[in-house]
């Protein structure tokens, strides 16, 4: 009697491969184990079994697999059903939700590209005979492939060897080397407890008086201390005039303590944040929203920036877990969940745990395991969207904090999955509760309460009862033409950012382009400087005296005349980030700018280390694009300018006003949190706009209706789901040729909105033509038919041999 298993391979495969078992595999095999196994030519993937059965396949042999990998399932059923649902919603691939699901160290594939790991002896790791094998093999060749072991070892059994090497350190896999996680540290110094008071200073001196240079260190830190009324690092008192030898043997006396401070324990070092009671307000939000969960599985927590969304996340997890049930908390960026991680920690101690892309492979492996055996360090888990692909064992509540971000949709690569979307799912198959926080919910959750799917609870005051930031608009016209600007900086702006220095406060100013300014123009003949590659102007950074592409990074040294008529009249346009940070030197010489942007926040923990300045006092004027707008919990900020509210306002989008809406109120809202009441100021020249007044008057339900309204005209989601089809290549009347034959047959066989084909407004990038077409399928319509239909559809242009080589992606909810 013959035995087969279903497996899914991480790959764009249609639909499962059927492999042969002998009895016993059967018999110890069950769904959601992994196993490797032969496809393709020469080619080793480690497969997911997702049923078993005795039917053998019509089409193919099917090929015996290699091996079980596991001795239980790592993946559950319940995942394995909501990956299918992914895939069928998505219009992906199992095997491509499967890929983006497991952490890579569960996913070696013969392609998969390993390394010796640095200071690893061999000797002390008592390495088998097949593992030292490899390590030696290492030793010569930098690097391998997994493939290439087998030829290595002479045998087709090696995962199991590659993953024991990998658990003893020996080897890693290349993924891992580039990117390895690590908050980062900084050194402070403090006097131990004993000596903080005012009147202990003199004994402490002198206690000291015969140790000059000691005495000296503790002076200079008491100045310091009275400058900056801020922690001091270990570097500010050795500029002060001391050494570390000194701060040392101060610490040897007991007299300095030196602590490390993590990026995310800045905030909650210590257990004083630990405990906390809700304020009235938050204690009736929490109630209704518990009673909000006995009728509904999704509850939207509409509750304005600064009311303490956090601390009522707490308290629901908390009880939660107090069940025996796990929670999970989704934020919409990495950043934020290392600054969550700390204030969790200090109220949950070890029963948390993190997940995110930035993890590597072990942390990553690790966190998966302690989630499925549902340890008691996985009970509260916390990351980016891809958390949702952990193997849940029996969540009770979901958290989607400011739920409204576009974060949590997956662009590229497959699945194009909406986090916010597919958590709602999961919960349903799960019987868990949703909570969606936002303090400016996206237009389809509001309808969901609207229309009493979503259940709704409302908190409209900060916490301590500071007053939501003072909104001012500044006129640019009226400001221009009355020649009271300085570069992009109105007397008022300029005035408000003095007064909040002076009083000590920090200041954060939007500006959502980076670069010096977005184009150059010749003044004589109207050149604009393009990528080659790419259908864009050059962005000029000035500081690297650079023309930059943002789609393909080509750069070229800025031109001190035009490539077109040779006139050196060349004239930058628009303004970007870095162009306001150089005339805040200008204007504020000394004080500290600084600029938090894709261009700065690169490397591995540029992002951190800003927000770590910022919040330590090094920065008094930080300025930003939209990263500056999510959720970032400063405490010391009196000022919020926003340098040009107009260019959010004109973007070739239809959520633009509902995108320049939750940009303006999130970034307002990092204005004053604490204890005062902030201020912000928005420069336009639109003072009158609709999106703009519904911004100071907080109207929220003022954009919704607007809004609503305008979907519904246009045909757009909330009201239409819209699947968008980009189509590539790099030949043009090809890719013209091919878009306009899926666009006819598409428009023939769906009794639907069929748009396009159209140039995207960036249509070339990397030389690739770019061609959309965009199907708006209504809410009464049949989902699933219409993208069955469409996804045959797309197979028959797959099958015209002219057309097989376009590069064809599906998107659906692309927005
Ligand atoms: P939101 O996420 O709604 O913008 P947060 O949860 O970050 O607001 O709360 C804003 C600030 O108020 C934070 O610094 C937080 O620590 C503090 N806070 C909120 N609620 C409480 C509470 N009940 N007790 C103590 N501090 C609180
Ligand atoms: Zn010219
Ligand atoms: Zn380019």
């Amino acid at each position: 009697m013959p035995y087969f298993i279903e497996v899914v391979l991480p790959l764009s495969l249609p639909r499962p491969f059927t492999y042969a078992v002998n009895e016993a595999e059967y018999a110890f095999l069950q769904p959601g184990m992994r196993v490797a196994v032969p496809f393709g030519k020469n080619k080793l993937y480690t497969g997911l079994v997702i049923a078993l059965h005795e039917t053998p396949p019509q089409l193919y042999a099917a090929k015996d697999i290699h091996q079980i990998l596991d001795d239980e399932p790592l993946v559950t059923e319940t995942q394995i059903k909501h990956w299918n649902w992914i895939a069928e919603y998505y219009m992906c691939s199992v095997g491509e939700v499967y890929k983006s699901a497991l952490p890579t160290g569960f996913l070696l594939e013969s392609e998969t590209i390993i390394t010796s790991q640095k200071d690893f002896d061999p000797v002390a790791a008592n390495l088998t005979d097949d593992e030292y094998l490899v390590y030696e093999a290492l030793q010569t060749q930098s690097a391998l492939k997994v493939g290439e072991v087998v030829s290595i070892l002479n045998k087709k059994t090696i995962l199991p060897v590659l993953n024991r090497l990998i658990a003893k350190n020996a080897v890693s896999l290349q993924e891992e080397i580039s990117e390895k996680y690590k908050p980062k540290t900084i050194r402070y110094v403090r006097l131990q407890e004993e000596f903080l008071k005012e009147e202990q200073l003199s004994e402490l001196l002198q206690l000291l008086s015969n140790a000059k240079k000691q005495r000296e260190a503790v002076l200079h830190y008491f100045q310091l201390q009275a400058k900056e009324k801020k922690p001091i690092t270990v570097k500010k008192l050795i500029e002060a005039g001391t050494t570390s030898a000194v701060i040392k043997s101060l610490a040897d006396k007991n007299i300095f303590e030196e602590y490390l401070l993590e990026e995310d324990r800045v905030q909650f070092s210590g257990s004083a944040n630990a405990g906390f009671e809700l304020s009235e307000k938050q204690q009736e939000a929490f109630n209704s929203i518990k009673q909000s969960f006995e009728q509904h599985t999704v509850t939207l927590l509409h509750g304005i920036t600064s009311s303490g969304k956090t601390e009522i996340y707490i308290k629901l997890i908390e009880e939660c877990i107090a069940t025996g049930k796990q929670a999970l908390l989704l934020l919409p960026e990495i950043a934020l969940t290392t600054q969550l991680i700390g204030r969790f920690s200090a109220y949950f101690g070890n029963k948390v745990a993190a997940f995110h892309s930035k993890y590597n492979n072990n942390e990553r492996v690790e966190t998966w395991k302690q989630v499925l055996q549902a340890s008691d360090k996985a009970q509260v888990i916390i990351g980016a969207r891809s958390a949702l692909f952990l193997p849940l064992q029996n969540p009770g509540l979901i958290i989607i904090d400011e739920e409204h971000e576009q974060n949590y949709k997956q662009q590229d690569p497959a699945p194009r999955y909406h986090a916010r979307d597919a958590a709602i799912i999961l919960a349903a198959y799960m019987d868990a509760k949703v909570l969606l926080g936002s303090a400016t919910p996206s237009l389809e959750s509001y309808m969901n309460v609207t229309s009493g799917k979503y259940g709704y609870v409302e908190l409209k005051e900060r916490f301590g009862k500071v007053l939501p930031p003072e909104i001012v608009l500044v006129d640019l016209k009226d400001k221009y033409k009355r020649k009271q600007m300085t570069g992009h900086f109105s007397d008022t702006m300029t005035e408000e950012i003095a007064e909040t220095l002076a009083n000590g406060k920090q200041v954060i100013l939007f500006q959502n382009r980076r670069g010096f300014s977005p184009w150059v123009e010749c003044m004589t003949c109207g050149h604009v400087p393009q990528c080659p590659q790419c259908d864009v102007s050059l962005t000029y950074y000035k500081y690297k005296n650079q023309l930059r592409c943002h789609y393909c990074g080509y750069h070229i040294a800025n031109p001190t005349h035009c490539h077109k008529c040779h006139s050196t009249d060349i004239s930058s346009k628009g303004f970007g980030t870095e162009q306001i940070e150089q005339e805040l030197k200008v204007l504020f010489p000394e004080k500290n700018s600084w600029r938090m942007d894709q261009d700065t926040t690169r490397g591995k923990h540029g992002y951190e280390k800003i927000i770590d300045s910022f919040k330590n006092k090094e920065i008094d004027i930080l300025v930003g694009t939209q990263m500056l707008a999510k959720g970032l919990h400063f405490d010391n900020v009196g000022l919020v300018g926003i340098l040009n509210a107009d260019n959010m306002l004109y973007q070739p989008d239809f959520r633009a006003f509902e995108r320049a809406y939750q940009m303006m109120v999130q970034v307002a809202g990092r204005a004053g949190r604490r204890d005062e009441r902030g201020k912000v100021l928005i420069q336009t020249y639109n003072p009158l706009h609709n999106v703009i007044r519904q911004v100071t008057e907080a109207d929220y339900v003022g954009m919704f209706k607007e809004q609503l309204y305008e979907r519904h005209n246009f045909k757009y989601p909330p009201y239409f789901r819209m699947v968008r089809i980009t189509l590539k290549h790099k030949d043009y009347e090809k890719l013209k040729d091919g878009a306009l034959w899926l666009y006819n047959v598409l428009i023939q066989h769906l009794n639907i909105p069929v748009l396009g084909p159209e140039e995207p407004a960036v249509s070339r990038i990397r030389n690739e033509y770019i061609r959309t077409i965009m199907i708006k399928i209504p809410l009464g319509a049949a989902l699933g038919t219409t993208k069955k239909s469409i996804r045959r559809i797309l197979d028959s242009l797959d099958a015209v041999p002219q057309y097989r080589s376009l590069k064809v992606t599906v998107n659906v909810d692309p927005y």
